[in-house]
């Protein structure tokens, strides 16, 4: 869906993004990381043009993006800020129908688009679709956020940091519904972020930058069992190795709440001693997992797994 081969940026003589190559597959959820500086913002505007590259190609769709007029690059790609960039004086409804208005669509469709998006995101249309951005929370404007990048459908939608400004609370809220939508959306996602764990908890692969060159690319569990160098190492710092290697699925789900026998049935289950390794490899192809022991069944989503290798969670918060 997109590919970067060789892609360079320089403002001026100063190199932002080195030689980079990655291929994002469509329907997939991909994470750039990296510290402050390292060409993650550069790297998300090059895919819609925003920023031109200085050499290499970005192909989109096959194309270089480079033959896409500039228009087509704004409406087939969604962008969602860090900073919720919506208009003050326009309603919630204005705001979400952006790109449907300049798509020419009917009065009709974008109505029901717009009532649609806002209850995929939770608030009720009723209440929000006159109110104006002020009259809404921090977390409620990312969401407008999120669903105006959607509102015309694009197959590939880029965000930059769009929770970073958010409370912890909120910020979790937002990712645990941005993973459900996208369970039924399955649109390219190219996602920036510099909290490792979201991005374990969010991507299916991630691509760590550091001052402009890409260290590793590859899923969450490949960068917590096979990190690449000392650099991927000490970014994956927070989450604790000896954790890593001593934690076993039972641990991960001591607190939690049984569930009835029958309940979840499908569901691969795995013995309460495995590994995290065992554990990786069964969330490659799953979402959610059974736990069990010889008297309980737990249930044990991937998400929770990652926060409970994280350490600030503390890894008891199930
Ligand atoms: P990140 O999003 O990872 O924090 P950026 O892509 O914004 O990094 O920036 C990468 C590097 O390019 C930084 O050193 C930054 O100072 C520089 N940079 C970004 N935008 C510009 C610009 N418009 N002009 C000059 N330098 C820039
Ligand atoms: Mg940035």
């Amino acid at each position: 869906m997109i590919e970067f081969k060789n892609v360079s940026k320089k403002y001026g003589d100063n190199p932002a993004v080195k030689d980079i190559n990655f291929k994002v597959e469509e329907g997939e959820f991909f994470v750039i990381i990296g510290p402050s500086g390292c060409g993650k913002t550069t790297t998300l505007k090059m895919i819609n043009r925003l920023i031109p590259l200085t050499t290499g190609y970005i192909y989109f769709k096959e194309k270089p993006v480079s033959d896409f007029p500039l228009y087509e690059m704004r409406w087939d790609i969604g962008y969602v800020l860090q900073q919720i960039a919506l208009f003050p004086h326009m309603t919630i409804k204005e705001n979400i129908a952006q790109v449907p208005e300049m798509k020419k669509w009917s009065d009709k469709d974008i109505d029901a688009r717009v009532d649609e998006l806002l209850e995929m995101v939770g608030l009720a249309p009723e209440e929000y679709r006159s109110r104006i951005p002020s009259e809404l929370s921090g977390g409620e404007k990312q969401r407008v956020g999120v669903v105006r990048a959607l509102a015309a459908d694009p197959p590939v939608i880029l965000m930059d940091e769009p929770f970073s400004a958010l409370d912890p609370i909120s910020r979790e809220k937002l990712q645990d519904d941005l993973l459900e939508l996208q369970k039924k959306i399955k649109k390219t996602i190219v996602f920036v972020t510099h909290d490792i764990q979201e991005a374990l908890k969010m991507g299916d692969r991630i691509c760590l930058l550091n001052a402009g060159s890409v260290e590793q690319i590859g899923t969450p569990e490949e960068f917590l069992s096979e990190p690449k160098n000392d650099f991927v190492k000490d970014f994956i710092g927070d989450i604790d190795s000896h954790m890593l290697k001593q934690s076993t699925a039972g641990d991960i789900v001591r607190n939690a709440p049984e569930i009835a026998e029958g309940d979840e049935d499908g569901l691969p289950e795995v013995i309460h001693e495995a590994d995290m390794y065992q554990l990786f490899k069964y969330f490659s192809e799953h979402e959610k997992l059974v736990i069990v022991d010889e008297k309980r069944r737990k249930l044990l989503k991937r998400e929770d797994m990652f926060k409970y290798l994280s350490n600030d969670e503390g890894g008891d918060h199930l």
